[in-house]
């Protein structure tokens, strides 16, 4: 009997554009596929609810696609490096490919996994395929990291480019074997609230055809408006790919050629893509990042942060997570997190500034919350993105740049379309006062049907006291 390959899916959930995968179909070879859910080994990050709810449908549909080839994606449970090794032993595997990790601890289950796969006789092969270019390719003339965007960005457009995505291969042959496994209801990743799945299962199709569909709207036309549109949350000007690109339905280097082929195919030339494709660079930034400094999901990377006087205010986080903070555009931003599992990015600074700064919440709250929240969570971009906004980050705003959230949301959503979506109480409130109706006349308030304190409540801070007071507890880190 010819020894299979097994294939472990980890943040791969594709067939198209996976150089595992590729690799284990020329080897004419029958392949096993395995996915672990592993809750050990990521530690205090086990993966947080929103996105096991995108996960699960990720692994139906990959299910699906497996089986429709005559094979079945095992599901097991359990710390991945031991369960990877039984499952390799038990198929009598030849050789195990999967897609290589960057933070530190799937690169710990890997190191463990390719010692018990020698132990075993069982080669070990892993590959690139959730960045475009490795951390490693991406560094300084004497292997120092980047530590600001804009010469990483430099360094990443020098490299060669990227190679073309694969096809999903022509010859897959997946077994079926007969060893026991898991299913997606077993696992468990669904949420027991229904009502909150329905939301997300109204907004997402989490599959590879889901990826696709998404890009090839944002391909046919919002692309070409991306600079001018992506600040509106009120306006579709975004791709949504985010959860896609963090689980793997759609891979980055899919994602980049399918956006720089349609500008030359189109006449528009590689830089009018390029607003969008820079966006791809900061997740490959994160990325870099998370790999040289892996402590980012915890610590702040500038160390004064460490003595900052955060405030501990359960209250106020939770009416922060729940949407209820008295200012429009930030309870907004919440409550689409909440109702579909994903926030605008412009939102996502603006509710982060108003949680680190006006507040003055550890960065770490919020970061935890979105985690748990965000169909797209995803290690490096969060954490990169939480100490951003918070100013603690390497190349971070300063963390004396505070938004004013009302000037915020009179500017990125100037006819408060948003903000009437997700806070309908204010729906009926002019243009006006929507962004700030504790400034708006009492007449107006009771003609709009809103009651503040009642339909809606009062601001829970007041911004210019509580910048002021934010700086001056940055005075006092700055000062030592
Ligand atoms: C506080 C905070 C937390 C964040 N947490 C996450 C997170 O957990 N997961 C996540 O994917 N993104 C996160 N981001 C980055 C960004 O907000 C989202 O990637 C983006 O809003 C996703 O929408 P999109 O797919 O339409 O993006 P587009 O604007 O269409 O961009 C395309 C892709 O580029 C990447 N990208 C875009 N902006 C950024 C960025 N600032 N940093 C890194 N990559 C980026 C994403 O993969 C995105 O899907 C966070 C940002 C902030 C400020």
């Amino acid at each position: 009997m010819v020894r299979p390959i097994l294939l472990w899916f980890t943040r791969d959930l594709r067939l198209a554009d996976h150089p595992a995968l590729h690799a284990a179909a020329r080897e004419d070879r029958p392949i096993v596929a395995l996915f672990v859910l592993d809750d050990v080994s990521a530690g205090s990050w086990m993966r947080g609810a929103a996105s096991r709810w995108f996960l699960a449908g990720a692994l139906d549909a990959l299910g699906s696609e497996i089986a429709a080839r005559g094979g079945r994606l095992l599901l097991r449970r359990g710390v991945a490096d031991v369960v990877v090794a039984d499952v390799a032993h038990a198929v009598g595997a030849e050789a195990v490919h999967w897609t290589r990790g960057y933070d530190l601890a799937s690169r710990a289950v890997e190191t463990r996994l390719a010692e018990r796969l020698a132990e075993l006789g069982i080669r070990a092969r892993s590959f690139p395929g959730s960045l475009i270019h490795e951390p490693r390719e991406v560094t300084q003339r004497g292997g120092e990291p980047y530590r600001v965007y804009t010469p990483f960005s430099r360094a990443w457009l020098e490299r060669d480019a990227p190679d073309r995505p694969l096809p999903v291969p022509e010859r897959l042959a997946f077994l079926d074997p007969t060893i026991p496994s898991e299913t997606i209801e077993s696992l468990a990743l669904r949420p027991t609230k229904p009502d909150w799945a329905a939301g997300m299962r109204a907004v997402w199709e989490p599959s590879e055809r889901g990826a696709e569909a998404l890009l090839d709207r944002f391909l046919n036309g919002p692309i070409w408006s991306y600079a001018r549109a992506r600040d509106f949350p009120g306006r579709t000007g975004v791709s949504r790919l985010s959860p896609h690109l963090a689980i793997g339905t759609i891979s980055p280097r899919r994602t980049y050629w399918a956006a720089r082929a349609r500008a030359e195919v189109e006449g528009r030339g590689f830089q009018a893509a390029w607003p969008f494709l820079r966006q791809l660079v900061w997740r490959e930034f994160a990325w870099s990042n998370l790999f040289h400094f892996p402590d980012l999901p915890d610590e702040p990377l500038r160390a004064e942060f460490a003595r900052f006087p955060w405030v501990e205010d359960a209250v106020a986080l939770r009416a922060w997570q729940k949407g209820r903070t008295g200012y429009p555009i930030v309870d907004a931003g919440m409550r689409e997190l909440w109702a579909t599992g994903w926030m605008h990015n412009r939102v996502r600074m603006i509710v982060g500034s108003f949680l680190t700064k006006d507040l003055r919440i550890p960065w770490q709250e919020g970061e935890r919350w979105f985690w748990d929240t965000l169909v797209d969570a995803d290690l490096a971009n969060n954490a990169m993105g939480w100490q951003w906004v918070a100013g603690c980050g390497i190349d971070a705003a300063p963390y004396f740049r505070i938004f004013n959230p009302v000037l915020q949301a009179k500017k990125f959503d100037p006819d408060g379309a948003y903000v009437r979506r997700w806070v309908p109480e204010l729906a009926n409130l002019p243009n006006e006062w929507i962004h700030e109706p504790w400034a708006a006349p009492p007449l107006l308030l009771e003609e709009a049907g809103v009651r503040l304190g009642a339909t809606y409540p009062r601001p829970i801070v007041d911004h210019d006291r509580a910048r002021k007071a934010a700086l001056a507890a940055f005075e006092a880190i700055r000062g030592g």
